[in-house]
């Protein structure tokens, strides 16, 4: 069996004026990594690869690292981690920050929200949108509450009008013109994302797949652009380091955002092993490019290891 833990943020310091950056420390992360040694062995991607029939109907719990989004402290504060304890990650990469030197969506928002509060976003949200979107009926406040139901009523409303009520397309636009007026996004592109440098040094090492171009989720899109976004990352990382790509993890990666025909075209276009967010253990009969993966969270000293212990009382 595969049990699969995934990484974003990784800083020593998260403090921001407005907590909206959330990722794990790397003194966690080191301690979380041992913990996990403890329940299962460690594998290499290849070995993955190599050996995928084996390893997933092995009674032996074997677990593989990944981390989404390309960030360059993954690199700096991550990877060290891994090479003292000789495990061997996967690392996947968005090419927009590359090819575009664009600023993912998902980051804009993380950002600017970093710096103010909910009611100063959404104000400003309001100021750009000249289509009425961003006002909620009682109708759908009332389902906004109900669906993010972690969140306090204001971060619920915004998450909606985000979500639910702006296209993608939209949200971009607007977004891009909030953030452009409080950042400056080349650099945060130089300090956020890996260096190509380094995202060589991870394919030499057999440790970098493809997390698509723009970070979109795939489910949303028509064919013609799902098929954009699986092959642009690949032949971007492909090239730049004369490795072939094989491994591909879906933004967002719910049902939703993976859902058809996403597997069958990743498979099309050259990905042997993708991951999905669908929390649970894998036992051998997934879709190898439907793989189930946990948010570290989940696992053992993470802040919420239900799905683990649940996905565990399945098997044993
Ligand atoms: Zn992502």
């Amino acid at each position: 069996m595969l049990t699969v833990s995934n990484y974003h943020y990784i800083r020593d310091d998260f403090t921001t004026p407005y907590p909206s950056i959330f990722g794990v420390t790397p003194t966690f992360f080191k301690e979380q990594l041992l913990a996990i040694k403890k329940i299962g062995t460690y594998i290499t991607p290849q070995e993955l690869l190599a050996n995928y029939d084996a390893i997933i109907k092995s009674s032996t719990n074997y677990v593989l690292i990944t981390f989404d989004d390309g960030l360059k402290e993954q690199y700096v504060k991550a990877k060290p981690i891994l090479d003292a304890l000789g495990i061997k990650a996967l690392f996947f990469i968005n090419s927009i920050n590359y090819i575009e030197k664009e600023v993912t969506l998902v980051h804009k928002i993380h950002l600017l929200r970093s710096q103010m509060s909910t009611s100063a976003f959404f104000e400003i949200l309001k100021t750009f949108d000249t289509e009425g979107k961003t006002i909620l009926s009682e109708k759908e406040k009332r389902q906004a509450v109900l669906h993010y139901n972690y969140d306090d009523e204001e971060t619920a409303l915004l998450k909606f009008t985000l979500n639910f009520k702006l296209s993608i397309q939209e949200q971009h636009r607007l977004i891009h013109v909030i953030f452009d007026t409080h950042f400056e996004s080349s650099q945060v592109v130089k300090d956020l994302y890996m260096t190509e440098a380094q995202l060589k040094e991870l394919a030499k090492e057999g440790m970098l797949g493809s997390h698509t171009h723009s970070h979109v989720p795939l489910g949303y899109l028509d064919h013609k652009d799902i098929q954009k976004e699986l092959v642009i990352s690949k032949e971007y990382l492909e090239q730049l380091t004369n490795k072939e790509i094989p491994y591909i993890s879906y933004p967002y990666g719910s049902q939703e955002a993976c859902a058809p025909p996403v597997e069958a075209m990743a498979k099309s276009t050259g990905h042997q092993l993708g991951f999905t967010m669908e929390r649970s253990i894998n036992t051998g009969n997934e879709n190898p490019l439907l793989l189930k993966r946990f948010d570290c969270n989940d696992l053992p000293l993470g802040k919420n290891q239900k799905a683990f212990k649940d996905a565990h009382s399945l098997i044993h």
